[in-house]
């Protein structure tokens, strides 16, 4: 899914590599499986064959390189890709690739709560082992009460139990075979 907002001018990725980690590619080029560091990507500084990468490594991007929220949000640094799935119909789906303090902070539960308060749905979702389809849940009307409410210590009570749900099941495999042949990229052994 590639995302048609346009990208926030002076943001880049920085040291962030997360989605070359996490979203699964199945490409003719380039296929790696969800949770397996793209063999192409240096950890801490990005992608090695920038110039050639594939056509969908150059138009995915997640939403905090279009959306203005805080530099907290970055993937790395908050452990949550916002997905640009569904973006432009309203869902906003957090995919939470680590547990990280940012989950039960005022700048995360504030967001969420506008975003609610803006009419748009929320969605949950999270990893399993390398190579596994991650699994995802509409939480919208779940966390609802307790963000239009103000009740934090029932959002943290009811994300922490989201999270913990959706981490114990029983996750499918993703079928995708490691190839990394990205014409004129260095050869790649697997
Ligand atoms: S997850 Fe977002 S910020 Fe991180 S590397 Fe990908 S597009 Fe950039
Ligand atoms: S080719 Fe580059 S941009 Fe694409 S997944 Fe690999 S490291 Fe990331």
């Amino acid at each position: 899914m590639t995302l048609d907002l346009p990208l926030l001018p002076d943001r880049t990725c920085g040291e962030c590599v997360e989605c070359c980690r996490f979203i699964p590619l199945d490409l003719p080029e380039l296929a790696k499986p969800t949770g397996m560091l793209c063999a192409y990507c240096v950890e801490g500084a990005g992608c090695s064959v920038h110039a050639v990468r594939p056509q969908t490594c150059r138009t995915w991007f997640c939403v905090w390189r279009v959306v203005e929220l805080s530099d907290d949000w970055r993937p790395d640094r908050s452990g949550i890709i916002v997905r640009p799935d569904g973006l432009t119909t309203g869902e906003i789906t957090l995919y939470v690739v680590r547990e990280t303090d940012f989950l039960r902070s005022d700048a995360f539960y504030r967001t969420l709560a506008s975003w609610l308060e803006q009419g748009l749905s929320l969605a949950l979702s999270v990893p399993g082992p390398v190579g596994t389809l991650p699994v995802r849940a509409v939480v919208t009307d779940y966390l609802g009460v307790a963000l239009t409410s103000g009740d934090r210590p029932m959002f943290d009570l009811l994300l922490a139990n989201t999270l913990m749900s959706l981490s114990a099941h029983a996750f499918e495999p993703d079928g995708v075979e490691p190839r990394f042949a990205v014409p004129d990229a260095p050869t790649i052994g697997v």
